[in-house]
């Protein structure tokens, strides 16, 4: 079996023209510019790249873009005095702080500063426990991105077996609930997991969100599964030149596309989802912050 190739690029694309089209609709007729505030902390090179490329996106979609870049020294409260401020401001509807901060800062406590209804990356524990609960909730950026490329594959989740690799806050727990909330059977399996590849094995849906180069191979995969790579593993290219890099998944491409149906590649899966999905956070946010009907399709 060949597999089909999940091209997350292009349906990012259309999640933005979606976004677009929602923007308009809302500068036209209720008169309100989404806004998105990312809040960049220190001068990590990777980091200023992530800013750049998600203000100019969010510019691209017809949504006011903040950008706030505070110093590598920059205090506590300082940073969560900014956060306030965004908070109280109405033409504000998504904040984001992004991540890695320097190492006098915590992660946790900054994302707690955020109002949940503006914490668009879904990261606050009250957006987690309502997702959780089953309840409308600010859902993180790529999970839900997953949950739109395996809803384009293959229409209802109900009843597939879903596996999921990894149990970070930020991936793994997420993107369980929301498979769980279109009734699949989820197991969740993580470093600790005993026979992880016969358990990959029962996968109709198979996720991959570990960090580690290539682990899940073409025989840990069902027959026909759908396989969904969310890593981003940076692996020496020395037939690139020296010192050159590559991007390479969780999943081993080749041999996992022998078996699989559909299985998203990496560059070009589940990446170029994210930021869209930040972009479709922040128009929900808008709708939900002037008591709007949430727009179609960009929200779990
Ligand atoms: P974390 O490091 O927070 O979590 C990794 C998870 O993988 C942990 O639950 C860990 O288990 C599990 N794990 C580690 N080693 C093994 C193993 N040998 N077998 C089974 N499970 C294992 O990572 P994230 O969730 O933040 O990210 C995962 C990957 O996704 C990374 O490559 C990251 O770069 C990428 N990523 C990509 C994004 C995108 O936009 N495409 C966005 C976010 C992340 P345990 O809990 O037991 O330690």
């Amino acid at each position: 079996m060949s597999a089909t190739i999940i091209d997350g690029k292009a349906f990012a694309a259309t999640v933005r023209v979606k976004v677009a089209e929602h923007v308009t609709r809302l500068k036209e007729v209720h008169k309100i510019t989404p806004g998105l505030a990312v809040v960049l902390i220190g001068e990590d090179p990777a980091s200023e790249v992530y800013v750049r490329n998600k203000g100019r996106q969010t510019k691209e979609v017809g949504m006011n873009s903040y950008e706030y870049k505070l110093a590598a020294d920059v205090t506590r409260d300082e940073v969560f005095a900014l956060i306030a401020k965004l908070n109280a401001d109405p033409a504000v509807h998504g904040i984001l702080c992004q991540f890695p901060v320097p190492d006098h800062l915590n992660e946790a406590e900054i994302v707690a500063q955020i109002l949940p209804e503006k914490d668009v990356d879904g990261l606050h524990v009250v957006n987690a426990g309502l997702l959780a609960s089953g309840q409308r909730a600010m859902v993180s950026c790529t999970p839900l991105g997953c949950l739109m490329l395996l809803r384009d594959q293959l229409g209802s989740l109900s009843g597939k077996s879903a596996v999921v690799v990894g149990r970070s806050n930020l991936v793994g727990k997420p993107l369980a609930a929301l498979l769980l909330r279109d009734s699949c059977t989820v197991t969740i399996a993580h470093s600790r997991t005993k026979d992880i590849e016969e358990v990959c094995r029962n996968a109709d849906i198979l996720v991959a969100a570990v960090g580690r180069p290539e682990m899940i191979t073409g025989d840990w995969i069902k027959p026909g599964a759908v396989v969904i790579d969310v890593g981003i593993n940076r692996i020496p290219a020395p037939e690139r030149g020296e010192g050159k890099v590559r991007l390479v998944g969780d999943v081993h491409f080749a041999s996992a596309a022998e078996v699989a149906s559909a299985i998203t590649p990496v560059p070009g899966g589940v990446g170029p989802m994210t930021i869209a999905c930040l972009l479709a956070n922040t128009v929900t946010a808008a709708c939900r912050a002037n008591g709007l009907m949430e727009p179609d399709g960009l929200t779990a």
